[in-house]
């Protein structure tokens, strides 16, 4: 389907045509419109299905309607590795290059001081691995409770990675009116339930 259709945002549509892309896959053709009308989302795909732009391009347009100066961060998407999160980065930098929001990837491995030293200039978009994020939310460094639009990314690899009780800490921190977005490249019975505890009359994608 051609992004056309989507009702996309014209500052976002110029960096989509920028990055040489006419037609949507099936996962953004999908997943935009219902994430773009607020609805909690549970999508089944694969990385390389353009899954990062299904939930980058819409969280960028729905915070750019906002206008709203940015009081503290306002989506948190959750990732289980730091390539992931330099890749969502990179996401969040393409698609939103004529817009003013800022995001940040935070992740272990790294002294901590530069991602501190981020995280103090403000940011509306904080994309992050679990440990690295809980390791900074202890020391004060960041408060999640203006989270508007939660993602879940690589939701079966987080919790093969031994995150689940990181990422059910992360999710006690995180208010309870938003909405949330649930992606898997796999859905076993744990990981179904695990979504069905967290998402609100999600709106079901497999691609
Ligand atoms: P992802 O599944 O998010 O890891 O994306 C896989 C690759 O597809 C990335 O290199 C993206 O830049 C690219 N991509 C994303 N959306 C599109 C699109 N609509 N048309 C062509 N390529 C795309």
């Amino acid at each position: 389907m051609d992004f056309k259709q989507l009702n996309i945002i014209p500052s976002i549509m110029k960096a989509v045509q920028t990055a040489g892309y006419t037609k949507a896959t099936e996962i953004q053709y999908q997943s935009i419109p219902h994430i773009l009308n607020g609805h909690d989302l549970i999508g089944c795909a694969q990385t390389g299905t353009g899954k990062t732009a299904s939930f980058a391009i819409p969280i960028l347009q729905l915070l750019d309607n906002q206008k709203i100066k940015s009081k503290g961060i306002r989506s948190l998407v959750l990732t289980p590795t730091r390539e992931l999160a330099v890749q969502i980065s990179e996401n969040f930098k393409t698609y939103g290059q004529h817009l003013n929001i800022k995001h940040l990837a935070i992740f272990g491995g790294v002294p901590q001081g530069k991602q501190v030293k981020a995280l103090n200039a403000g940011i509306d978009i904080l994309i992050a691995t679990p440990g690295r994020l809980l390791d900074l939310i202890s020391q004060g460094y960041i408060d999640l409770a203006h989270i508007e639009i939660l993602v879940l990314d690589e939701a079966d690899r987080m919790l093969d990675m031994g995150f689940v009780n990181d990422v059910k800490k992360i999710l006690t921190k995180v208010p309870v009116k938003k909405q949330t977005l649930f992606f898997s490249a796999t859905m076993p019975q744990e990981i179904r339930k695990f979504s069905q505890s967290i998402l609100k009359e999600p709106i079901e994608i497999n691609v």
